[in-house]
């Protein structure tokens, strides 16, 4: 049974580097079956890409990581 909420779960461990490749590729294949997943993994991705960036910038206070988190989901 597909379950959104631990799949997302995952793409969250996934953008940290914490599963294997297989498992990455597995877990991609499953998020592009769910149109709600699909959506929810490219949200984390830019988030977590925008982030890096930031944090490369010396930019990473609290607040401002909150304000790009809203700023990406209202997207
Ligand atoms: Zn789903």
């Amino acid at each position: 049974m597909h379950n959104c909420k631990a799949l997302l779960e995952k793409v969250i461990l996934a953008l940290d580097g914490e599963l294997t490749t297989a498992e990455e590729q597995q877990l991609l294949k499953e998020v592009e079956e769910c149109p709600s997943c699909f959506k929810k993994y490219h949200i984390e991705k830019s988030f977590k890409d925008f982030l890096a960036s930031k944090i490369e910038r010396k930019c990473a206070s609290p607040q401002c990581i909150e304000s790009i988190r809203a700023r990406i989901q209202q997207m």
